[in-house]
């Protein structure tokens, strides 16, 4: 490598790391990117976490910005609302948005990732080297360790600065660690998950209605099901790992047999292999890692799940990751690449964000597998979703403000305790959302 023009060094090709090379490229930079894992274009290998992901209006931001957005729509499953299963098979509808412009996407992670690479390397400059390891870095000088994966060879890499998209068990941010004055967390849900399968029927088509996301809600736990291209949905059970219902107890195919009969009764008849599934497929860990500041002078940040990895139950860790990507962005458009500038612009202007959707998501997992179940919280989204259209400017939900829109998450955050306790003024006495009074909503909302 050129010592008298070191490149841009990301560690990690997944989403973040994979979209940000091309911001880097667009703004002339040199980018050698270094991923883990083996080139997923070219070998079958599980694309990690989970098979899709649901993006919303941030990512579609990012991924517009850098003329990606095209190419992915035409792979994208909008779920226009949430679907309701209860135990004797009754559905309940409840949309996302005020209208159908206002939908959620189902798209495959890992044909996501593949694009942004072909995209990435598309640009002059952008260079990915697969199957290898980042183990450490030499923040003052800049130079990134790495391990060849299949021969074990250690190299290292002169960088002009070096940015972590290495995911939330980033390897730099243990650099950062150990720089010292730098706070950390990480706290594990009690909750995994695991990956399940409804097929496409004979024929080919959805089993279930394709247009939504389903939610199996069973108050401490729940199953949800996104739809995939092919006609099948990918079910994720997020489950507890120890205790009477937990995964430690399930250790048996006729456990894990009458288990889903029991709570899931409707969908076993549509999962053919549920039982190969369940034995078979990892259990994943689901956890939430804060931690400040995400830099080092200017030779190094984190971005992505490395800096701020968050439970998956709003849908936001990848669109708060490709956010991340259109603000550094930003600031290195407005401090003319200077990353003495740049990294603590973009922190500060990220950190408190990053803080709240990690919170809200956090909160989302009880309305998932709980709330969702309850009438009283189905009539208080149709009285918001009233609310959003007689009152456009003056009430914006929550749940929209996140998906729906770039409002900064904190925001979201601090109008959403607001809204908590109007809502609750409003739903007071009574039971349809046509009787609420409209002139005190009025007044509430000022
Ligand atoms: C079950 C589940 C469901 C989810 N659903 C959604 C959803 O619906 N919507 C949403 O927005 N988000 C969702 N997320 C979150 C989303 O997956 C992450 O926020 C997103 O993948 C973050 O992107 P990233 O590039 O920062 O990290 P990753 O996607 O994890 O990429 C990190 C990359 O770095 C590589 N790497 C790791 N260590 C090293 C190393 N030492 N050296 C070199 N390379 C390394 C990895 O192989 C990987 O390719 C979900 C997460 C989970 C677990």
């Amino acid at each position: 490598m050129n010592a008298e023009n070191p490149p841009v060094v990301l560690a990690g090709a997944g989403l973040a790391g994979s979209l940000l090379a091309i911001f880097l490229a667009r703004k002339g930079k040199k980018v050698q990117v270094y991923e883990r894992r083996p080139d997923m274009r070219k070998e079958s290998i599980s694309a990690g976490r989970s098979i899709n992901l649901a993006l919303s209006e941030r990512g579609i931001r990012a991924l517009k910005a850098v003329g990606m957005l095209d190419p992915i729509m035409e792979i994208a499953i909008p779920m226009k609302g949430r679907i309701m299963h209860d135990k004797t098979g009754n559905l309940v509808y409840q949309a996302y948005g005020k209208n159908d412009s206002e939908v959620i996407y189902s798209v495959s992670r890992g044909i996501l990732n593949m694009k942004l690479m072909d995209l990435a390397e598309a640009h002059e400059g952008v260079d990915i080297q697969f199957n290898h390891r980042c183990t450490g870095m030499n923040l003052d000088r800049k130079e990134v360790y790495f391990q060849e994966e299949t021969s074990g060879k250690a190299i290292s890499v002169q960088a002009e600065t070096v940015i972590g998209t290495d995911g939330s068990a980033s390897a730099l941010r243990l650099e950062l660690m150990k720089a010292g004055r730098f706070n950390f967390s990480q706290d594990y849900l009690e909750h995994g998950y695991k990956e399940l399968t409804i097929p496409p029927d004979e024929n080919g088509n959805f089993r279930l209605e394709k247009n939504a996301l389903h939610i199996w809600p069973r108050g401490s736990f729940m199953m949800i099901a996104l739809p995939n291209p092919d006609g099948s949905f990918t079910c994720t059970l997020f489950f507890p790992y120890a205790g009477e219902n937990g995964f430690d107890a399930l250790n048996s195919p006729e456990k894990v047999l009458s288990f889903f009969e029991q709570e899931f009764p409707d969908a076993v008849p549509l999962m053919p292999t549920l039982i190969e599934d369940f034995m078979n497929n990892p259990t994943g860990s689901l956890t939430t890692v804060r931690c400040a500041p995400w830099y080092w002078k200017d030779s190094l940040a984190l971005l992505g799940d490395a800096a701020h990895a968050i439970v998956p139950f709003f849908g936001q860790g990848m669109n708060c990751s490709f956010e991340d990507c259109v603000i550094m962005d930003e600031k290195m458009e407005a401090l003319e690449m200077n990353w003495t500038k740049v990294f603590p612009a973009y922190f500060e202007s990220r950190k408190t964000n990053a803080d709240a959707i990690a919170d809200m998501a956090l909160e989302n997992f009880i309305e998932m597998r709980d709330k969702v179940a309850d009438p009283k919280f189905l009539l208080r989204k149709e009285v918001e979703h009233l609310l959003e259209d007689k009152f456009p400017e003056k009430f914006i939900g929550r749940y929209v403000m996140v998906s729906f829109t770039n409002i900064p998450y904190r925001e979201a955050f601090n109008k959403g305790l607001e809204q908590d306790k109007i809502l609750e003024q409003l739903c007071q006495n009574i039971t349809k959302a046509e009787e609420v009074n409209l002139e005190q909503a009025g007044k509430l909302l000022g």
